[in-house]
Parts: structure tokens; sequence; C-alpha cells
């Protein structure tokens, strides 16, 4: 028993992939990796829960850090390399998910004037999108305002652990523990409700709006207008990728809906943009997001190559079906450059 147990934290502790990876390495010094960052909002929110957002001068701090060190290049590049020896000796693409609008306003200058090109992932249901996401109006109205928490958990079906209540507070991470009643309830309708119905998701963010009290953020988390996707998509900096329609987790739905969310991006993004749309992000991104099936799709849609949401360095063995990409947190330039030598020390 104790010699299982051994053996069993042995196991843990040796963490195959890291392991292989480095072997790897040893056997073949000058073999090259990719890397490929995903953003989604260069905006200053008043909160941001999922670290989506990186401020206007931290992104352009990154960019100037990655021209001057790294080699950026287009995803496209990435995917159609035959040999590493087709790239550049530290090769870096860059990609934005969900086509938050601040992307045209906040990026897109910066990428044009240090000429660096990047792949956004539109969520196609969202362009001209009136309101805020569920996810992000429930950031502000629990995290930020003024409400009685505990019947709007008890409204949505949660029985909350005691905790203690706080006046709000912009600096917790949902990936961290929940330290008080509004974090628990944050945490715990976003795990439900990723997996949800729209109706559901929609139903959640009324009882929020009963429970609570107060002004929205002055600046509101907005998707692009028909518009603006089309000026995006007109710079030549810019390829369009699809992200569905919807934004569901695919996992969740029948083959038939996840088929429809995958291939409906696709054409329309194509007659709004009049462009190739060849790449797919999966919504959220994660292994238990999506599986087989929506791989088989994406492949059956004609895309040419899809990508997740788990960093790890790009090689010759890496699927084009299932690339990783690094999340860029809010960093400046010398933690960008710490965190891009811990990845390539895995
Ligand atoms: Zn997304």
């Amino acid at each position: 028993m104790q010699l299982a147990g051994a053996i069993l934290q042995w196991r843990r502790q040796l963490q195959p992939g890291r392991t292989v990876r480095r072997f790897r390495r040893l056997l073949h010094p000058s073999e090259r990796t990719a890397s490929i960052f995903v953003y989604h909002r260069i905006a200053e929110p008043a909160i941001d829960p999922w670290g989506l957002a990186v401020s206007p001068g931290q992104f352009r701090e990154q960019l100037l850090w990655l021209k001057a060190h790294a080699d950026p290049v287009p995803l496209e590049a990435i995917v159609l390399a035959r040999s590493p020896h087709d790239l550049p000796e530290r090769p870096v693409a860059i990609t934005f998910d969900d086509g938050y609008a601040d992307v045209l306003f906040n990026a897109l200058p910066v990428l044009e004037e240090l000429k660096l090109p990047a792949t956004v992932f539109l969520t196609a249901g969202y362009v001209d999108l009136p309101g805020e996401v569920w996810s992000d109006e429930l950031a502000w109205r629990i995290l930020l305002l003024q409400g009685d928490m505990m019947r709007l958990a008890r409204s949505c079906g949660f029985s909350p652990p005691s905790l203690r209540a706080s006046s709000g507070s912009s600096s917790w991470y949902a990936w961290e523990s929940p330290a008080d009643l509004r974090q628990w309830l944050y945490s715990a309708l976003c795990t439900q409700l990723v997996g949800s119905s729209p109706a559901r998701q929609n139903l959640v963010v009324e009882e929020a709006r009963k429970w609570t009290e107060g002004d929205p953020p002055a600046a509101p988390a907005r998707f692009l207008t028909s518009g603006e996707a089309q000026r995006l998509a007109s710079s030549p900096w810019i390829e369009i990728g699809a992200h569905t329609v919807t934004h569901p987790a695919l996992a969740n739905l029948t083959p038939a809906e996840q088929s429809f969310e995958i291939a409906e991006s696709r054409e329309m993004l194509v007659r709004l943009t009049r462009r190739e749309v060849r790449s797919f992000a999966f919504p959220y991104g994660k292994k238990h997001h999506f599986n087989s099936t929506s791989v088989q799709a994406v492949r059956d849609a004609g895309y040419r190559c899809s990508c997740v949401n788990y960093g790890r360095p790009v090689s010759r063995n890496t699927s084009r079906w299932m690339l990783p990409r690094y999340q860029i947190l809010n960093w400046g330039a010398q933690r960008l450059a710490w965190e891009m030598r811990r990845w390539s020390q895995e």
C-alpha cells in the first residue's frame, strides 16, 4: 500500500507531458517551437474577474517587447509550416477572441503602427449585440454594486455557505478561491451558466437586475458593430476567424447543434467581411468545453485550424485542430518576458 502510494506520488511529480518535452529538447536542441497568444479586450474595465483585459499602455509595451525580442508571425504561418525551419527562430502569433469593440479602437492602431499581424476570432452572433453578455453584466452587478446577494443567490437556486458580506472588490480573479459572498456567487453562477441555455443565462441576469442597484460602469463591454467588424477585417494586418454563433460550451450541444454553431458562424462572417474565414477558436477553450465531435465539425466545415485556451508550445507534433494558446494578462513587458521564459522551460 505504502509502495503504491509512493509510486502514485512519483508519477504525479513526473508530469509526463512536461518530462517528454524536456527529453525531446535534450535530444533535439534545435527543435523550434512556436507560441500563440490569446487576448480578449484592450481596455481598462472597472472589473475584470477573468483577466480578459490588457490596458492599452501595457498592450503597446508588450508588442514593442515582442517586436524587439521575438518573431511575430501570422497564425497561418504556424499552421502551414511543414518543418520548424519554415519559421523564424522565436515565432509568436497574436490572436483575440470574442470580438469586443475595443480591439478595433485600442489594438488595431498599435498592430498597424508596429506592422504586426493578428487573428481576431469573432462570435458571429455578438456582432451588433445591443447590450453586454451575461458574464460581463453579472461581473459588475455582483462584484461592484450594492444589493441583496443572499436573496439573489437563493432566487437562482443556490444555498451559499456562510461567508462574510463585503462592500465589493475589483481585484479578485475568478480562478482564485472566493473570499466573500459576492465572489462565491459570481463563481458559482459562471460555473453553472457556461453550460446553460441562453434562456437560463438571461433569466439569471434578470434576477441580478432585480436584486442589485446602482449605475452600470462608464464604459460597458461592447461588441463590434457590423461596420466596425468590416473596418477591422479590411486591415491588411488582420485575419478574421470564427468563434461560433452564440459562444456555447460546444461539448454540451448535440452534434447537429455543434455543426450549426461551427459552420454557420463561418458563413455569417464570410458574408459580413467578404473575406475567407479559415481559422476557428473553441469558446471557453478548455478540454471539457469541446469534444471529438466538435473537432470533426470544424474539419467538415472547411476550416484550416482550430485553437484552444490552454498554454503549451506549438511543436511539429501539435495537432492543427487543437492549437494551444497562452492567455496574456495585464502585464508589463518584463513580466511578459519572465512568463515566456517560464513557458519555454516547462
Ligand atoms: Zn470566447
